[in-house]
């Protein structure tokens, strides 16, 4: 990519397979590739399905049914969730504001939108990408209603099914069933995920008899009381989450969610309860549970109750609870949903097994986790998905940020909080050069540290050469390193072998997604001992007294041990806004039974809503540069197999 961009800064509009000149108009589309390249793509594309970031997305059709072009300034982000009508109502409420020209501006009405539709994006057939793992299986609804089972995929536990939720087990048999929740909902999201500690309160909120100041009752959480602190903690993510507030001061007057019921299943944290309060500024109404055990911010649960929303969620359910939640939230009179907005896919899984006739009305699914994702392409493939479905999880802006930023921050406060370490002159080897790898050793350099990299793929370790990192083989550093991250979303990258080489004291951590990629289980062993220091924090002893510092006993470090940047989450829930916003009010036909990527064009306005908070200034395409680049001035900007 960056021998193309010199390509084009030295002007040369050579092809770089063929050194034909591109003239033809197919060069249009595809600026850096020849017309040879073209037909070979086309030729290919018969047999290749579409594939996410991959050169195979290059045969994909994109945009039959066009973004809104507002053809604005620079200052307007390129696409507005907004109708014309709207827009226009906003400027001349403010004519002087910066979106004002883009409301004046020129309206391309989509050719198939019947229905008013805030954000237009891209037909999604283009974005359609194939379940890129191949196993696993599931017991499946049809729409019909009959029940199917799909060949070779993994089954979520549920709880007993025929349980009675209202004859609840005791304390112990709660915690006892706690094994057959998917692993997203037991996997610990953040540590310090509650600032205001209730755990002397050991009464389950189940028991508790609670309304909020308007006498309202429809939730429950562990307790009312702590809703100011909530509101607190809610005011302060609302700082670093640009893009909802902007989305909710651009619906001014009107809501594109007006009549949406949307029952979710997500972290609840302050970050997650200001996407609620933006679903609800846009019209939408809310029922939610937790996707996660532990994860649930207590004070927020109750702000929330607080403003009226049925949350139905307290940090350290039982599995019981956990599942008699997300049954409260869907089970309940006069009130059914017609938007899924899941994080895992147990949300989704729950309602195909114990309501699948409420699928009638589900106009649509949006899914974040790349457990959740997998499980819905494997629906699709076995023809089983019911409704459309969008995946949020594999969009650029939510990859970029959440896998390369957010651990390009998180792995020094997960890192410091539990061990008080000194970055500076400690060598450090990062396993696995990708997008987390990327992050954890630019931070560490940052720090003034010694970072080794490890990589099996010679194009990432050439990146990590052309970074000023040495690339090694783990067993040449092992014996030296102080710190030992591991991020290849690999297995046992870390054995027994390496820990009994380590020296004393070394820290040992992980920040891929299982619990896999260091062998902690070789470590459970009667000559080694292992003592608990701090929450989340192990040394593991040998018997002539050496000992490794083991965090989060190998589990994901910072999810496990420190908090994750709002204003990367607030990447991801823009783009969970806008997906329920698209999937609410496409036309009918417009997504069928199956699972689509968000359009590059309305990652590219995720990214836009998010430039004022940094005071920048986007440049803008003159008409001849857009004309040379064959590129519409409003976007998408590049195609679907760029990698940035
Ligand atoms: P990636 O595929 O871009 O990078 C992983 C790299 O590891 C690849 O370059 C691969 O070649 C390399 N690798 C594989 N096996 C290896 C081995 N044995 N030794 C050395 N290198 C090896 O993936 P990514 O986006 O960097 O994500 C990595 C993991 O982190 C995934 O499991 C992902 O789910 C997880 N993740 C964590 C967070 C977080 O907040 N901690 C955020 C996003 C993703």
């Amino acid at each position: 990519m960056r021998n193309m961009k010199r390509y084009r800064r030295s002007g040369n509009m050579n092809c770089m397979s063929h050194g034909a000149l591109r003239r033809s108009s197919s060069h249009r589309a595809h600026p850096f590739v020849c017309r040879f390249c073209v037909e070979k793509k086309k030729k290919k594309a018969s047999s290749v399905r579409f594939a996410a970031m991959s050169v195979q997305a290059v045969t994909a059709k994109m945009a039959e049914v066009e973004l809104k072009d507002v053809a604005g300034k620079a200052a307007s982000p390129a696409i507005s969730p907004l109708t014309p009508k709207a827009e226009e109502k906003r400027s001349e409420n403010n004519p002087t504001s910066p979106s004002a020209a883009a409301a004046a501006a020129t309206v391309e009405p989509s050719p198939v939108t019947t229905a008013p539709n805030p954000v237009k994006m891209p037909q999604a057939s283009a974005m359609k990408r194939p379940d890129p793992q191949q196993n696993g299986g599931e017991a499946f609804v049809n729409c019909d209603g009959t029940v199917a089972e799909a060949p070779r995929m993994k089954k979520i536990q549920f709880a007993d099914q025929k349980q009675e939720f209202n004859k609840r087990p005791t304390k112990i048999s709660r915690r006892s069933l706690s094994r057959s929740i998917s692993q997203s909902s037991t996997d610990s999201y953040s540590s310090a995920a509650s600032y205001t500690d209730s755990s002397d309160d050991e009464t389950s909120p189940r028991d508790k008899q609670q309304k909020n100041s308007k006498g309202n009752a429809d939730f429950c959480i562990k307790n009312i009381k702590q809703a100011d602190f909530g509101r607190r903690e809610i005011e302060i993510a609302e700082q670093e989450m640009p893009a909802l507030m902007a989305l909710r001061k651009r619906a001014q007057g009107e809501k594109p969610l007006a009549g949406a019921k949307i029952v979710g299943c997500t972290h609840i944290t302050a970050q997650t309860a200001v996407l609620m309060e933006t679903l609800s500024a846009l019209g939408a109404q809310c029922r939610w549970a937790a996707c996660n055990i532990y994860s649930t911010q207590n004070e927020v649960a109750a702000a929330l109750a607080e403003g009226g929303f049925s949350v139905f969620a307290w940090k350290g359910e039982s599995e019981d609870d956990f599942w008699w939640c997300i049954d409260r939230c869907v089970n309940v009179e006069g009130w059914q949903p017609n938007m899924i907005l899941d994080d895992g896919g147990d949300l989704t899984h729950w309602i195909y097994k114990k309501y699948p006739n409420m699928f009638k009305k589900i106009k649509g699914i949006v899914e974040e986790s790349v457990t959740g994702v997998h499980r819905l392409y494997q629906l699709s493939k076995a023809g089983k998905l019911c409704v459309p479905a969008m995946n949020v999880n594999d969009s650029v802006t939510k990859q970029k940020f959440d896998n390369l930023y957010c651990c390009r921050e998180s792995i020094l406060d997960g890192l410091k909080r539990t061990t008080d370490v000194m970055f500076g002159g400690k060598q450090v080897v990062v396993c696995g050069y990708g997008e987390v790898g990327k992050g954890c050793s630019a931070a560490l350099k940052a720090m003034g540290s010694i970072v080794y990299v490890t990589e099996i793929d010679p194009i990432c370790a050439l990146q990590a050469c052309m970074d000023g990192f040495r690339l090694v083989k783990l067993n040449e550093v092992i014996r030296q390193v102080d710190i030992v991250i591991t991020c290849t979303g690999n297995k046992n990258v870390v054995v027994r072998e390496y820990m009994d080489r380590m020296k004393n004291g070394c820290i040992v951590c992980n920040m891929g997604h299982s619990n896999t990629e260091i062998d902690v289980a070789s470590l459970r062993t009667p000559e080694l001992t292992w003592e608990r220091v701090r929450s989340q924090v192990d040394h593991v002893i040998w018997p002539d007294g050496k000992r490794i510092v083991l965090l989060a006993e190998g589990r994901l470090l910072n999810l496990s041990c420190s908090t994750v940047p709002t204003f990367v989450l607030s990447i991801t829930a823009t783009t969970q806004a806008l997906a329920l916003i698209e999937l609410y009010n496409a036309p009918e036909g417009r997504y069928k039974q199956d699972v689509y990527l968000l359009p590059k064009k309305m990652d590219e306005y995720v990214a836009s809503l998010h430039l004022p908070t940094f005071d920048a200034h986007l440049t803008e395409l003159s008409d001849e540069q857009a004309k040379y680049l064959g590129l519409n001035k409003n976007g998408p900007f590049k195609p679907n197999y760029y990698r940035y």
